[in-house]
């Protein structure tokens, strides 16, 4: 759905927003798990936002200038690592499909970048982010600082290439959108499904399989994070991933998962009761996490900012917590001291895309920015209610979250995430059903 004219066009604009200079940009390392095994790969979202090509060991240069070009370093063809480890494009391949004004073998980028470099003021390049890289980098300066003597410069200035990257990322555009949707839907259905199989004495990674089985069923390449799939208490630690323990009928169930789609995030959390009834403590809270999540996308539109949604649910769980006594003192006084902190000690949200907690700044001029057609953030409000002397019997272990994933437009958002069912009723009947 993002075709090559598109990532031309990225190039292009990046190039225009360096004025001059070279950019250089890697793609992410294959990484070994253990021994000579290795991760699945990923590519590096910001070398993939701007190329497409998802082989390892490749490199973007984007020179800017009054005619901008992009050249590629990659693996050259290897007609006998390929019936091992598969297809490789090879530079002149690549170059065609994917639109470089050149391409060249990876083995060539030491000895080319000095070259490169001569006589450019800026290296735009992410510094700190990888020492070998960081090495590499001061080596070719050398090389091209060496030669000073011969009138040639050298570049004066490093500058963080991610920092234009990430204003450019923040934006989507209508192909991105569609790929997030893809994965939003393709993550529904998943939820769907793992509602569905849920029941007293399941497994968590019973339902993780379930979920991990709706992903690849739709070509989805991976899960977008590690899935938590919290049964009962386990809800109360934001980031369980161990999802090994048996459901218990009359505990809550939350799974926070979505699945990665070409390089686009979707990421959701439902939390439903495990024999397919809230009870009235449950239903209490649930409603409440709800009605806060409600109120939070409400303020998501042109005109508003980043800060607003989360605002808007602060208030409404803040009310709800004195409401179910598990804060006291005026409303105001819960905000303002932070009480609620106790149940509520993350923030409402976070950009999403290529990343999970996607790039772009959330503060400009030290003011929380403005919402923009095109940005895409997640709304995950919760209630994690850990046992205590002054906290209500009752609730404890109650841990909730409902999260999903919206996109501002120029009328006021579209909720990606919406066919995941997060209605109480709608929660029920579809667990009591499980035909449906
Ligand atoms: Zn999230
Ligand atoms: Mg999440």
């Amino acid at each position: 759905m993002i075709n090559e004219t598109t990532y031309r066009q990225r190039r292009w604009h990046l190039a225009h927003l360096m004025g001059s200079g070279i950019a250089v940009i890697p793609t992410a390392p294959e990484r070994p798990r253990n021994r000579d095994s290795h991760y699945p790969y990923r590519y590096d979202s910001y070398f993939h936002y701007l190329t497409g090509f998802g082989e390892p060991e490749a490199v973007l240069v984007v020179v800017a200038g009054k005619h901008p070009r992009s050249y590629l370093f990659c693996r050259e063809k290897h007609p006998d690592r390929e019936i091992w480890d598969g297809f490789r494009y090879g530079p002149a391949a690549a170059r065609e499909a994917f639109g470089f004004e050149r391409a060249f073998p990876i083995a060539k980028l030491d000895a080319m970048l000095p070259k490169l470099l001569e006589n450019q003021e800026n290296l735009f390049f992410h510094l700190g982010a990888d020492g070998e890289w960081d090495a590499r980098a001061v080596g070719w300066l050398n090389k091209v600082r060496e030669q000073v003597r011969s009138g040639i410069t050298a570049p004066t200035a490093i500058r963080d290439v991610r920092v234009l990257l990430d204003e450019m990322r923040l934006i989507k555009d209508g192909g991105e959108i569609a790929v997030m949707q893809r994965a939003a839907d393709i993550s529904c259905a998943a939820h769907i499904r793992a509602m569905r199989r849920t029941a007293p004495g399941v497994f968590e990674h019973e339902v993780e399989a379930e979920l991990l089985h709706e992903f690849r069923r739709h070509g989805a390449q991976a899960p977008a994070y590690t899935s938590i799939v919290a049964g009962g208490a386990n809800a109360c630690t934001l980031h369980y991933v161990g999802n090994d323990a048996p459901l218990r009928d009359g505990d809550l169930l939350l799974i926070d998962a979505g699945c990665e789609v070409d390089g686009y995030a979707a990421d959701i959390t439902r939390t439903f009761p495990v024999n397919g009834r809230f009870s009235p403590a449950q239903r209490d809270v649930y409603q409440l996490v709800l009605a806060a999540q409600e109120a939070a996308i409400a303020e998501i539109t042109i005109g508003k900012c980043w800060d607003d949604p989360h605002q808007a649910a602060l208030k409404v769980l803040a009310q709800g917590f004195i409401d179910l006594k598990l804060c006291r003192g005026s409303l105001d006084e819960v905000l303002e001291e932070g009480h609620y902190k106790r149940f509520y000690m993350h923030r409402t949200g976070h950009w999403l895309g290529r990343d999970v907690h996607d790039v772009g700044d959330y503060k400009r001029d030290r003011k929380w920015r403005a919402l923009e057609p095109g940005m895409t953030l997640t709304v995950e409000p919760g209630c994690y209610i850990r046992p205590a002397d002054d906290v209500p019997g009752h609730l404890w272990h109650i841990g909730i979250r409902i999260e999903d994933d919206v996109v501002v437009t120029y009328t006021g958002c579209d909720v990606l995430t919406a066919k995941a069912p997060k209605g109480v009723a709608e929660i029920e009947e579809l667990l009591t059903d499980k035909e449906k």
